[in-house]
């Protein structure tokens, strides 16, 4: 099995050698036409307003959306989370749109930029997952089929609804790999 994850800016090694981790091929994506088969897409974290307007110069929106709504797993990671949205609050940038969440950018606000905490994730198990938050976003709303599977503070912090999988933190800088492990489930 082949995983594509979007190289246009951000955590996308960190990503591969995740997949690698678990003996599955990570692909960066650059091009459309590298889409042809890979079984899924990881977005990483990065700078959500520059992977979006790269992936529009790059021809890439248009078709990630289009398979996405086919049924094509996708994935993102924090400016990956907040591409997959429908609302960005406060931002009209590019964004593939196609999660029935309202998200917050860079939530958690400057006293606390970055941290990490232990997060209870029931579909992961008993064992809380320790999660990486980097100028996180949160969502604050979703609406089904949209569904939480775990959050912090009363804040959303991943999300699946169907094919799409997204979290607020970064699952790819740590050696705990299940998060990623449930996405391939995912796939099947
Ligand atoms: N703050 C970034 C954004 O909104 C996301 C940060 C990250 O991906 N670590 O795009």
């Amino acid at each position: 099995m082949r995983i594509g994850v979007l190289a246009m800016q951000g955590a996308f090694r960190e990503h591969i050698q995740s997949l690698e981790a678990l003996g599955v091929q990570g692909v960066e994506i650059r091009h459309a036409n590298q889409l042809e088969g890979i079984a899924g897409l990881i977005i990483p974290g990065g700078e959500s307003t520059t992977i979006g307007k790269l992936m529009v110069e790059f021809n890439l929106l248009e078709p990630v959306r289009h398979l996405a709504e086919g049924g094509f797993p996708v994935f993102g990671t924090c400016a990956g989370m907040v591409l997959l949205a429908r609302d960005i609050i406060g931002s009209d940038q590019p964004r593939l749109g196609l999660m029935n969440a309202r998200v917050q950018r860079n939530a958690f606000g400057r006293q606390v930029d970055s941290f990490e905490v232990d997060l209870e994730i029931p579909v992961l198990g008993e064992e809380p997952f320790h999660a990486v938050f980097i100028r996180a976003p949160y969502i604050e709303e979703i609406e089904p089929p949209a569904e939480a599977l775990a959050t912090f503070k009363d804040k959303i912090v991943m999300v699946r609804q169907g094919n799409l999988l997204a979290t607020a933190f970064h699952p790819e800088l740590t050696k705990d790999l299940r998060v990623h492990s449930y996405f391939l489930k995912m796939i099947g």
